[in-house]
């Protein structure tokens, strides 16, 4: 069997695909596995969630575990707003779910189909400068171990497992269920337009910390830019949703359909690109409404592409964007997808891009039928002069000797894994070369 990733750029064949339903189907799984490598054979085991990163994180010649039994919110806990869901719950479903109790995660990303393991094992973030990554939003983890058992972990039972699981790149054991904190429903009033970004850039840190939640989207070649201002808004408050026809065109026909088409056309006339933004950048208008947060947060995705997105010092974010435009004038490398700007708060986790940093995330992205490297290249080398720390699942190169030098708990996760998975059960050759063995 071939497996391939949603972007189509990475592709592996498994020794043999389990799908399981159940925790004993996980740990049969795990077992099978970790007796093939004791006995010297055996490419080791891979959990997957839906194939959502840019990155080989999953890519196997031994087992390749999903988790596509494993759904639904397991137990709630109403006075602490705490739900523990299954780990192979995608957010399409456990977003409505959460809704039907009242709840809702404080921030969520652009669109809504990954597993919840597969979102917080790469450090998948939303937007919003006082707001924190998914991962953030853990309280416990429940964890398959190469040796078989089934551990809980929180902050206060086993620590040190569960800082590092949380963003745990699937290199420690397989997550079979996750602890939520999350806060009351909310809705978002949503202001979308289009600004200038010679005008954006001297106002953007003040433009950031003025919304819940600010995304900015900028197209190459032109000083367009779409800007998104999602603010917190009392129920009733704020304009009525979009209706479902403004969602068709919007979303699907524009946004996707019409979208395709360009990016098609200028894969055949690369000169072409400039055009193709202006005219793309046109006509996603601008549009204003409010709605539940998950239902603002999220949009389909259907036209494929790779990307790279590197985490920057807040304060970096301008020269980071600055450069690019310069590396785009004197290049004209053709690129249809917009860059795109956002922000969170640090945390603790471990692993996260926004260990204990304020962070602007900058990503670029690459039609998937055009060659993205010249662009990832020049955009790799930028963020490395500002100490970018590269999103676990989008395009990098980056390994363990570098990004020892831009996490400080990069020994102490090294440190667990040594503990809990010493003959290296959860690897592949990604995994070795980002963790350093
Ligand atoms: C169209 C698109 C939009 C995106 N938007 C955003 C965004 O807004 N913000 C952002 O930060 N990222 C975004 N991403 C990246 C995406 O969120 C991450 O790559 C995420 O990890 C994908 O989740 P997945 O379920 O597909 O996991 P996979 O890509 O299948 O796996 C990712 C990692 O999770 C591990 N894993 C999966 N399940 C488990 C488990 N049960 N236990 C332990 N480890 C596990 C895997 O081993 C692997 O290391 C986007 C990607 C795409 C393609």
């Amino acid at each position: 069997m071939t497996w391939t990733n949603w972007a189509g750029n990475v592709t592996a064949t498994p020794a043999e695909v389990v799908r399981a339903v159940t925790v004993d189907d996980v740990r049969a799984a795990v077992g099978r596995a970790a007796a093939g490598r004791a006995a010297g054979g055996g490419a080791g085991l891979r959990v997957g969630g839906t194939g959502h990163s840019f990155t080989p994180l999953v890519a196997t010649e031994g087992v390749l575990l999903t988790l596509d039994g494993l759904r639904g919110i397991t137990g709630v806990d109403p006075e602490s707003r705490r739900v523990r869901v299954a780990a192979g719950t995608p957010f399409h479903e456990l977003n409505p779910a959460l809704q039907d109790l009242g709840l809702a995660l404080p921030n969520l990303g652009d669109i809504d189909r990954q597993t919840l393991a597969g979102a917080i094992a790469t450090g998948t973030h939303g937007t919003g400068s006082r707001r924190r990554g998914i991962a953030a939003a853990v309280c416990g983890l429940t964890l398959v171990l190469a040796d078989g058992s089934l551990v809980t972990c929180s902050a206060d039972a086993e620590p040190d497992l569960f800082e590092a699981a949380r963003v745990g790149l699937g290199a420690l054991g397989v997550v079979v269920e996750v602890e939520l904190q999350c806060v009351p429903a909310f809705r978002l009033h949503a202001k979308e337009g289009t600004v200038r970004l010679s005008r954006l850039l001297t106002g953007l840190q003040a433009e950031a910390d003025a919304h819940d939640h600010l995304d900015v989207h900028w197209f190459p070649h032109t000083d367009r830019v779409m800007i998104k201002r999602n603010n917190r808004v009392a129920p009733g408050e704020g304009p009525p949703p979009l209706p479902p026809w403004r969602h068709r065109l919007d979303d699907d026909l524009l946004a996707n359909r019409v979208y395709e088409r360009l990016n098609r056309a200028v894969a055949r006339r690369p000169g072409a690109a400039r055009a193709a933004n202006r005219l793309a950048s046109s006509i996603l208008g601008s549009r204003e409404y409010a709605d539940d947060s998950w239902k603002v947060f999220s949009s389909p995705r259907d036209v494929r592409f790779v990307e790279m997105e590197y985490a920057v010092p807040r304060s970096s974010v301008e020269a980071v964007v600055t450069e690019l435009r310069s590396w785009f004038d004197r290049t004209r490398e053709p690129v249809t997808f917009p860059v795109e700007l956002r922000f969170t708060g640090g945390d603790d986790v471990w692993f996260s891009t926004a260990y204990q940093r304020d962070n602007a995330y900058v990503a670029v992205h690459q039609y998937h039928r055009m060659d993205p490297r010249p662009m990832f290249a020049a955009f790799e080398a930028i963020a490395a002069e500002h100490q970018g720390r590269p999103h676990w699942g989008k395009v990098h190169t980056l390994g363990a000797e570098r990004l020892h030098g831009l996490y400080p708990r990069f020994d102490a996760f090294r440190e667990v894994r040594d503990r809990v998975d010493p003959q290296r059960l959860f690897t592949n050759d990604h995994v070795r070369h980002l963790l350093g063995d």
